[in-house]
């Protein structure tokens, strides 16, 4: 059984990190809306984060958590900027009056997992194009088993016609609306093998996805193609390109800064160089969890219930150090 809500730092985050959609009630969810600037907002409901652009030029929507929250998501993006004064920062938005244009005009997927791609379908049906990294697609397409190469599996069933990335690209793709350059950048094997990060240069906002996520140790899918070497990565360059003060968007859990992302780089290398190093000194798995290698970082990483205990952060850096599962054009079965 998955973790359904979680306490991390004190605060009650609804992560509900990749349940299976069946296995979640959505008629109590409430999509909590944060402006970031002028024309950008943090949407969270269940699932991954959702960050929506909104502006005459219609609404483009980065990921789309639940098929099931498709109407509670319009009804929030209708009540975006509709009053006088706009929302305010972390400021909660009933369904308002749509004398704006909110349609939803392209969507991003971040990565094929179904608490960031389930409402697409329902999108696409009203004219949204569906951008998403190639591999994203295939994934889609065939569905899989999700998992870190140890304790933490999930099955994921394939999409619907409707539901598909109509656009898909390789390296990068820009969309520009909203008086934004929304840049979308894959990342190869980081948290799966399609990640994609969508950065908003003039608005200072970087979303990324599952790369970075604030409910403790982070799930990293070795089964689909991702390693801690790509989240490395990725973290890294993330901090090489945006500003000081850049608002940076996790997959789950509220907006950081790069600060904060810096925090979880430095957490992700060190508890890799303890696993390389039990590694180098032949220790097998079960030993490296008997003896707690990452014990220290268990306090503020691995809250109670947590979807990624230690033992099981444990299993995804030995998996990805080892290489243990191939990471190189693995498709799911
Ligand atoms: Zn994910």
């Amino acid at each position: 059984m998955l973790c359904q809500r979680l306490c991390y730092l004190g605060i009650l985050l609804a992560a509900a990190s990749f349940a299976a959609a069946e296995e979640q009630d959505f008629s109590k969810v409430e999509i909590r809306t944060t402006r970031l600037t002028e024309a950008l907002y943090v949407l969270q409901g269940a699932g991954g984060n959702m960050t929506a652009s909104v502006g005459p030029d219609g609404v483009l929507l980065v990921d789309t958590e639940y098929a099931a929250l498709a109407d509670k998501i319009r009804a929030a993006l209708r009540g975006l900027g509709s009053s006088p004064g706009g929302s305010q920062p972390g400021g909660s938005q009933p369904g308002g009056s749509a004398h704006h244009d909110r349609a939803v005009r392209f969507v991003i997927n971040t990565h094929y997992h179904y608490d960031h791609t389930g409402a697409n379908a329902a999108f696409a049906q009203e004219g949204a194009t569906v951008i998403a990294q190639d591999n994203v697609r295939a994934r889609l397409q065939t569905g899989g088993t999700a998992g870190n190469g140890g304790s933490i599996t999930r099955e994921v069933p394939a999409v619907e016609a409707a539901a598909m990335p109509r656009v898909t690209f390789d390296h990068e793709l820009a969309v520009h609306v909203n008086g934004d350059d929304a840049r979308a950048v894959h990342y190869p094997n980081a948290h799966t093998d399609g990640d994609t990060i969508v950065f908003f240069p003039k608005s200072g906002t970087v979303a990324m996805g599952d790369i970075y996520v604030r409910y403790g140790f982070p799930f990293i899918d070795i089964n689909s193609g991702g390693s801690v070497q790509g989240v490395i990565a990725a973290c890294e360059d993330v901090l090489r390109r945006v500003p000081a003060d850049a608002r940076v968007v996790p997959g789950h859990g509220d907006v950081a800064g790069v600060t904060d992302l810096r925090e979880y780089l430095q957490m992700l290398k060190d508890t890799s160089a303890a696993v390389a190093g039990a590694l180098k000194a032949g220790k097998t798995l079960a030993q490296m969890k008997q003896e707690r290698i990452l014990g220290r970082w268990s306090e503020g990483y691995s809250p109670p219930k947590a979807f990624v205990d230690t033992d099981a952060f444990t299993e995804t850096l030995y998996n990805s150090l080892r290489g243990h599962v191939a990471r190189h054009g693995s498709r799911p079965r």
